[in-house]
């Protein structure tokens, strides 16, 4: 008796990266799709020069995918590229922010279930990348900050945590996750916040989402955003990024 043609997903995806690169002809990926989250795919001789799937299966490219359910993976019938990003394939400062961007929805995105929020958010975070409009640490800031927040771990901005005061200076602690005001500021890992990265971390964590990359900050203040941003993930999902630690290296 025959069996029924297992369904087919059809679903639009981000690849994020490539594992397994030692099979010669197939090319094994981790992809954020919309419809499903994180999944792991192979398509069949991706990597050869006239493959029709190769160009749309490589890592940073987001395309239109039709999947059919294997037993530990996704086998990809067909992937339509939408976009690749060309420009970051160009400088190697965006390309490294790109793939932590990767390594972080990796880490932080949900696997079986639907993502469109996430898969949203990476491929804002590539177009402004793309545009070369904004800062790329501003960028950073907004990834990160809106895939913890999309995860739960969302800090309290409203005010000094033990007596509620909302101005003045304040320290906020990236462990903590919550401000401190001048007088009850805890010792150790408390980084001093301007009124203006006060607003920009609310901006980013509070906001209306197709909003959350619509701001702007004077250079100092942004540099400022991004560590304390990059101090509260870190303290957060505790562990450490080998794309991010590169990311650094090639920043004076
Ligand atoms: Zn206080």
């Amino acid at each position: 008796m025959a069996t029924a043609p297992k369904q087919h997903l059809m679903t639009d995806g981000l690849i994020l990266r490539e594992y397994d690169t030692t099979a010669e002809a197939d090319r094994f990926v981790a992809i954020l799709t919309r419809d499903k989250g994180l999944l792991r795919a192979s398509a069949r001789g991706a990597k050869r020069l006239k493959s029709r799937s190769g160009a749309a299966t490589q890592p940073l490219c987001y395309a239109r995918l039709s999947l059919i359910p294997g037993r530990d993976r996704y086998i990809i019938e067909d992937a339509q590229p939408q976009d690749v990003f060309f420009p970051l394939r160009q400088d190697v400062e965006k390309l490294a922010l790109a793939q932590y961007f990767c390594e972080l929805a990796l880490r932080l995105c949900p696997t079986d279930q639907p993502a469109p929020d996430h898969l949203r958010l990476l491929l804002g975070g590539l177009h402004y990348l793309c545009e070369d409009k904004k800062d790329p640490l501003l960028i950073k800031a907004v990834v990160e900050g809106r895939l913890l927040s999309l995860e739960g771990y969302m800090p309290d901005l409203t005010g000094c945590c033990r007596c509620g005061k909302e101005g003045g200076e304040l320290v906020f602690s990236p462990t903590a996750g919550t401000l401190f005001c001048s007088a009850h500021a805890a010792q150790g890992d408390g980084l001093a916040v301007s009124s203006g990265v006060l607003a920009a971390l609310r901006h980013i964590l509070y906001g209306a989402f197709e909003r959350c990359f619509a701001f702007s900050l004077p250079t100092p203040e942004v540099a400022a955003l991004a560590t304390l941003m990059e101090r509260f993930l870190l303290a957060q999902v505790q562990r450490s990024f080998n794309t991010l630690e590169f990311y650094h290296t090639l920043r004076p």
